[in-house]
Formats: structure tokens, C-alpha cells, sequence
């Protein structure tokens, strides 16, 4: 029987995490750590400046206060897993997609880049999709994907970012491995004042909107796909060493 590591960047009391908690019960054990508050956005931060409390929320699952999603993937694994390495790692599901370069920001993905750092197989889950998510549908892909990795594996260094149309499982038109597309989105600061008329400012997007290049991650989700990319820990970019070469 496998044993699953859970986080979640949306927080323990996520639709996301319950609804793949569930789903992953039906597997095997689940251990779930996640933390507290929705940490979006908040990227592969690990805290080492303070300590951190664990909160027993359930049998198996576990919240961290205050803590982040490599907060929570490294805790689960040196307290809660009994010393022994879990067979897959989950992040997810997030409401909400990790396409393109926002995968540099997200919480959900560098959740599984930490599994992938010690050694785990890991897999970021993420639901696109305009409507409200249906996580109990999207879970059902998760779970096939969760399945078909506990078979076959993945590379060393490989970690996956998967993105589920927010369909009905019959509605989904297959699975594609994609490569990371681009964003086509003008960034924004907005400035407000507050009461007193001292300026807050307000990082947001203008508009939304992607590069549609066919076998990028972005494609496959606007047709209806699900999304599979492989990442990788060495950020190395090996084809600028040629012409890097020459300066240095
Ligand atoms: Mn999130």
C-alpha cells in the first residue's frame, strides 16, 4: 500500500487538498501537511528565521502555523512519515492554474519542488478554468495521474506540473506532456491611498492573457487537455554556455 505526502499552497482547509485527500485515501496512507492561511504566490520560501507549531487538525493531517508549503512537505517528512521516504508527493489541487512563468511564483509547485529536492517523486496539481472549480472531478484526474506515476515512475531531478481543464471527467480530451509556455500579461502596480491619504500600492495584472504556442502548457489546458509538464531542479541553462563561452 503507497504512502502519500499532501500539501497544499491554498491552506489546509482547501477544497483542493480535501477533495485529493479523499481521493488518495482510496490508495493508500495519506499523511497531509499544509499550512494554516492561503499561501499563493509565496513561492519555494522555507522559514529559518523563527520556529514553527504544528496543529493536529485530523488523524494524518497536520497544519503548520504560519508555516509554507516547503515548510509543510519538510516537516511531513522528518516527523510525521515514521523516517520512511512516502512514494509520492502531492501538491494541490490549487484553485486556480500554474501555467508559464507564474510556476516561479507558485506555492503549489515549489511545494513538489521540495518533494523532488528530498528525494520523493512529487507532482504539483493545479485546476484551470473560469467557473468555480469542481475539485471532486478534477480530483478523479489527479488521482488517475497519481496512479499511473506509482507505476511507471519518473526521472531523478523530475518533478511534474500538472494543470486540469475544469471539466467533467468525460469532457477532458485526453493528456498532453507540454513544455512551460509563456505569459502575454501586461503586470500593473496599482496606488491607492489609504484614510489618510498615505499611498498603498497593489501588485495586480492589467490583463490576463497567453502566447496560444501549440505543445505549451497553456494550449493544452485552453483545448480541454490536461497538462503534464516536466520540471527540472538543475535551473542550468546549458545552451548559453556557447556563447557565454566567449566572455568568460
Ligand atoms: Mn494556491
Amino acid at each position: 500500500m503507497p504512502t502519500f505526502l499532501l500539501t497544499n499552497d491554498d491552506g489546509y482547509f482547501s477544497e483542493g487538498i480535501r477533495a485529493l485527500r479523499e481521493e488518495l485515501k482510496s490508495l493508500g496512507r495519506v499523511v497531509a501537511v499544509a499550512p494554516d492561511r492561503n499561501l499563493s504566490g509565496v513561492g519555494h520560501a522555507l522559514t529559518f528565521s523563527q520556529p514553527l507549531r504544528v496543529r493536529r487538525v485530523e488523524e494524518d493531517f497536520w497544519t503548520v502555523i504560519g508555516g509554507t508549503p516547503a515548510d509543510c512537505v519538510h516537516l511531513g517528512y522528518y516527523l510525521f512519515l515514521d523516517g520512511k521516504k512516502p512514494d509520492l508527493l502531492c501538491s494541490g489541487i490549487n484553485e486556480g492554474p500554474n501555467l508559464g512563468e507564474d510556476i516561479t511564483y507558485s506555492g503549489t509547485v515549489s511545494g513538489a519542488m521540495e518533494g523532488r529536492i528530498l528525494g520523493i517523486p512529487s507532482v504539483a496539481f493545479s485546476a484551470f478554468g473560469r467557473d468555480e472549480v469542481d475539485f471532486r472531478e478534477t480530483a478523479k484526474v489527479a488521482k488517475e495521474i497519481a496512479l499511473k506515476v506509482l507505476e511507471g515512475g519518473i526521472p531523478e531531478d523530475t518533478y511534474l506540473n500538472v494543470n486540469i481543464p475544469n471539466l467533467p471527467r468525460e469532457e477532458i480530451r485526453g493528456f498532453l506532456l507540454t513544455r512551460q509556455g509563456r505569459r502575454a500579461y501586461k503586470e500593473k502596480v496599482l496606488k491607492l491611498l489609504d484614510p489618510s491619504g498615505r499611498p498603498l500600492y497593489w501588485i495586480t495584472a492589467e490583463e490576463f492573457g497567453w502566447h496560444l504556442e501549440e505543445g505549451t502548457d497553456y494550449w493544452a489546458v485552453y483545448h480541454g487537455f490536461v497538462s503534464i509538464t516536466p520540471l527540472q531542479l538543475d535551473l542550468t541553462n546549458y545552451k548559453a554556455f556557447e556563447k557565454l563561452r566567449t566572455k568568460f
